[in-house]
């Protein structure tokens, strides 16, 4: 191919596609943008939140960690007590679990980014409620904005609710992909429901193969 059709053809490809490449119906790279700074930067902004009561409660506003240009972003429910001391999400038992769960198909929280829907503790980890969820969410959505992954997992019934706008039991809804803003989004257990009743796990690792087969490639 010529210099000129090869620029034509990346033209277009462009034009139909967007920035991001891909093959057999499946994305092979995300663009090459560092979302390091502006992820910083908009944490930054919001890390002194008090919209609602959760925020004079808190020990520690728990953002997120993780790989800003991650292509894979898990969203829990809401810190617990020892991630409200330490400030980052998912550090205790669930956590823990949650790291052998990546290990399984060789992923570690270097290659993810984690998140919460509610950015501050509940008290006694009770159900974050409406109001408290509609205050956080356009953290959260923000975030999902800057750093664009390729999937979005779901930890739980919560955070599926609250990101796909659904009523649907958990059953119902794991182990499919959904669309949320033109990002594949998939459900499973929170690793606190798994804690409880392990006999779930089967199901758990079910949709942890489906990530590992389908996007956790690169
Ligand atoms: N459970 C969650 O949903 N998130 C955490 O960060 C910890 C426990």
């Amino acid at each position: 191919m010529k210099k000129n059709d090869i620029y034509k053809y990346l033209t277009l490809y462009r034009d139909l596609y967007g920035d991001n490449i891909y093959s057999n119906s499946r994305m092979i790279k995300n663009n090459s943008i560092d979302r390091t700074n502006e992820l910083h930067d908009y944490l930054n902004s919001i890390k002194d939140c008090l919209e609602c009561p959760l925020g004079k409660m808190r020990k520690n506003i728990v953002l997120g960690m993780g790989n800003p240009n991650a292509d894979i972003v898990f969203v829990g429910e809401a810190p617990g007590k020892e991630e409200d001391l330490q400030g980052l999400p998912f550090v205790g038992r669930s956590g823990k679990l949650l790291d052998k769960m990546l290990a399984s198909i060789k992923l570690s929280r270097k290659d993810v980014y984690i998140l919460n829907v509610l950015k501050c503790r509940p008290p006694e980890n009770r159900d974050p409620s409406k109001a408290e969820i509609g205050k956080c969410e356009p953290y959260l959505k923000k975030q999902l904005e800057i750093i664009k992954p390729k999937l979005i997992v779901a930890l739980g019934r919560i955070s599926a609710m609250t990101i796909l706008r659904s009523k649907e039991s958990l059953t119902n809804m794991r182990n499919k992909i959904f669309d949320y803003e033109g990002i594949d989004f998939l459900v499973t257990y929170h690793p606190a429901a798994l804690l409880r009743n392990p006999n779930f796990k089967k199901y758990a690792w079910e949709d942890f193969k489906l990530i590992r087969d389908k996007y956790s490639h690169v």
